[in-house]
């Protein structure tokens, strides 16, 4: 008999918690067929609702149920992580518990890993319908930015959908990071993934818990965390403005010495001085953002805390 962990952040999701594990079960009898059992693991991420209530009823009826409890919400990553590292199945899928990644792909994704090898199989929305028009906007010009500046690639519309082989999970669980950010660190492992497409899905029931400010941070942070570019950036600005500075004085020197024109007027001082002062500080920003993300990373803090497993 072989394991399959099934992993599934939650947040406030009580009314997902059931229709999710339905949805599952009717993979079972395919798995079954091929000597494979389930491990279903359910992260609580500090809800506010009735998800652990309506987790532990499951698991009353039904063993194969788990539940990891944080003690507050620390975050999908932190999830997903912890997930990862309770799993004990040869093979670990995880995903969302609001049906946007429908089970019913489990059977086609288990056939790459066992048949052609692959080391794990992620999958992609090819289309964004159903989200508001500015927000596909901006996870676009996200995604292209993202992939000039890193050498890792990070794959548009990637979800964290994905069935991955225990040995592609351990690789993930050595990289101990505290600014996780999953689309770069799947890709960053390497391996071989299968991308298996398909057209958006609305959420069932609930509401997204991502608000435009929310992934606008998250975008940040996976800027930081997945390239130094912006460091370069604020160097090579540097550069230039010290460049245009010693042109400006040498200008400046022989307008007078030639021409006898003083040099004149506050405005130009003025321009100049804010100019370069906001270049100054948007740099002194960048490099900010790298020292905050690398003081949280050697305060060794864990990434989350279990108040209750099940
Ligand atoms: N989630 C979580 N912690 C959070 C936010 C979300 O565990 O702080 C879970 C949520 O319960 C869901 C998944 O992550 O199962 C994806 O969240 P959501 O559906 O809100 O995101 P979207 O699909 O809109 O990107
Ligand atoms: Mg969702």
């Amino acid at each position: 008999m072989k394991l399959l962990s099934v992993i599934v952040p939650c947040y406030n999701e009580e009314e997902n918690i059931r229709d999710f594990y339905n949805e599952l079960l009717k993979t079972e009898a395919f798995f079954k067929s091929k000597d494979v059992e389930f491990e279903i693991i359910y992260v609580n991420d500090g809800s506010k609702d009735g998800t652990v209530r309506e987790v532990k009823k499951l698991h009353e009826e039904d063993e194969r149920v788990h539940l990891i409890n944080f003690s507050r919400n620390f975050g999908k990553e932190a999830g997903i992580y912890a997930g990862l590292q309770k799993s004990k199945g040869d093979f670990v899928v995880m995903l969302d518990c609001d049906l946007q990644d429908p089970p019913a792909l489990l059977p086609e994704m288990y056939g790459y890993i066992v048949n052609d090898g692959y080391d794990s199989v992620a999958t992609r929305r090819v289309t964004r319908k159903g989200e508001p028009p500015i927000r596909s906007f901006f996870a676009r010009r996200f995604y292209s930015l993202i992939n000039k500046m890193s050498r890792t690639e990070i794959v548009d519309g990637a979800r964290d959908y994905r069935l991955m082989t225990r040995q592609f999970v351990d690789a993930i669980l050595s990289m101990e990071e505290y600014n996780r950010f999953s689309k770069g660190i799947f890709g960053w492992v390497g391996f071989e993934t299968k991308w298996l497409e398909y057209e958006n899905i609305e959420r069932k029931k609930g509401e997204t818990k991502w608000s435009f400010w929310k992934l606008f941070v998250y975008a940040l942070d996976g800027i930081i965390a997945f390239s130094t570019v912006p460091l370069a950036v604020a160097s090579i600005l540097g550069v230039v403005f010290c460049i245009l500075a010693v042109i400006l004085i040498i200008v400046t020197i022989v307008r007078k010495m030639v021409f006898g024109d003083p040099t004149s007027g506050w405005p130009s001082l003025v321009c100049i001085i804010s100019l370069i002062s906001g270049v100054q500080l948007f740099c002194l920003g960048i490099v900010g953002q790298y020292l905050s993300k690398t003081y949280l990373e050697v305060k060794h803090r864990p990434i989350y805390i279990v108040k209750e497993e099940i």
